[in-house]
């Protein structure tokens, strides 16, 4: 069984450990340990202009390699801290350090920062981020903030003023994983994104007969351009779908079949002349990322 001992203390993860709450609450303690020893990393993942694989902006991506745990996956932690009130300090270091980071790549990359719908209605939340830009240095418009629909489940009037108060610091705006929610329709008519980010589970399926998935790819690219947003296209990892995704008029596209996320350390390596390219050569070659 696994006892919960305070900070430095040796801590046994058992295989018979079932219950899930007590389970939760010991990652949430060891995350909030790790945020607070500086053990969270993270690493960024290049979106490039296909055109002419440019890499015109990155990801940031949180990383967390726990002692006896091993890497564990954001898709893990993220959700367990999102539940917590840890999300809030979690999501503030995250912008922080993207944005000290951002400011050292040339000036035509810019930096996308997962910010999670709690984080966001949190009051203060706009500070943080004119914090970050002030700290940093960076211009406001080489940041971009990824949401997701489920800013838009609590007040709207709130919401309307974050969007309004972070457009007026001259931030830009993504959605993030455009298609797996729902209403997401009726958001765009009012909310200010730049941007629309296509989720992968159409790019998984873009290269099947039916072609279903590849007209929706062409729907959502037509509509971000019918609105004015750019369009990026997430999750490509083949060959076979960077073509279906160029021929539907994919312009940006993030996935292995460019690269992993990678450490700052790696970003600022690839820069050459203030520029970063990047062939398209599928996922085996880009080894430094653990997912
Ligand atoms: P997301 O924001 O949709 O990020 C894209 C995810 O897709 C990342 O997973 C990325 O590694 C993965 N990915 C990109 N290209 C490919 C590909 O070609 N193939 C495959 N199989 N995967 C690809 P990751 O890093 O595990 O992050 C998962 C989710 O965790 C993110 O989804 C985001 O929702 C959340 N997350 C990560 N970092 C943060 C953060 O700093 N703050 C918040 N609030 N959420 C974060
Ligand atoms: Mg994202
Ligand atoms: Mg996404
Ligand atoms: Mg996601």
């Amino acid at each position: 069984a696994a006892k919960n001992g305070g900070r430095g203390q040796f801590r046994f993860y058992s295989a018979d450990l079932k219950d899930e709450e007590e389970e939760r609450q010991l990652l949430l303690d060891d995350l909030r340990q790790a945020l607070e020893s500086d053990q969270l990393e993270l690493h960024y993942q290049p979106v490039v202009r296909v055109a002419d694989n440019r890499v015109v902006g990155m990801e940031a991506l949180m990383r967390w390699e726990h002692e006896e745990r091993g890497w564990v996956s954001p898709g893990l932690f993220i959700p367990v801290a999102e539940d917590s009130s840890l999300i809030a300090p979690l999501g503030d270091w995250a912008l922080h350090r993207a944005c000290q980071d951002a400011a050292q790549w040339p000036a035509t990359v810019r930096v996308a920062v997962n910010v999670s719908a709690r984080q966001f209605t949190a009051a203060g939340f706009v500070d943080v981020v004119a914090d970050a830009l002030q700290a940093s240095g960076l211009a406001p418009d080489r940041l971009e903030l990824e949401l997701t629909e489920s800013v838009f489940m609590g007040d709207s009037d709130a919401t309307d003023a974050t969007f309004h108060a972070l457009k007026q610091l001259g931030v830009r705006l993504a959605l993030d994983d455009f298609g797996t929610g729902y209403s997401s329709l009726s958001y765009l008519r009012s909310a200010p994104f730049d941007k629309l980010k296509v989720d992968k589970s159409f790019v998984d399926t873009c290269t099947q007969k039916d072609q279903n998935s590849a007209k929706i790819i062409t729907a959502i690219i037509g509509l971000s351009k019918a609105l004015g947003m750019e369009t990026t296209v997430e999750g490509v990892e083949a060959f076979d779908q960077l073509e279906v995704v160029k021929a539907r008029g994919g312009e940006l596209v993030q996935g292995w079949i460019f690269a992993k996320a990678m450490p700052q350390a790696m970003v600022l390596q690839n820069i050459h002349d203030g520029a970063f390219l990047i062939e398209p050569s599928g996922p085996d070659k880009h080894r430094p990322d653990r997912r």
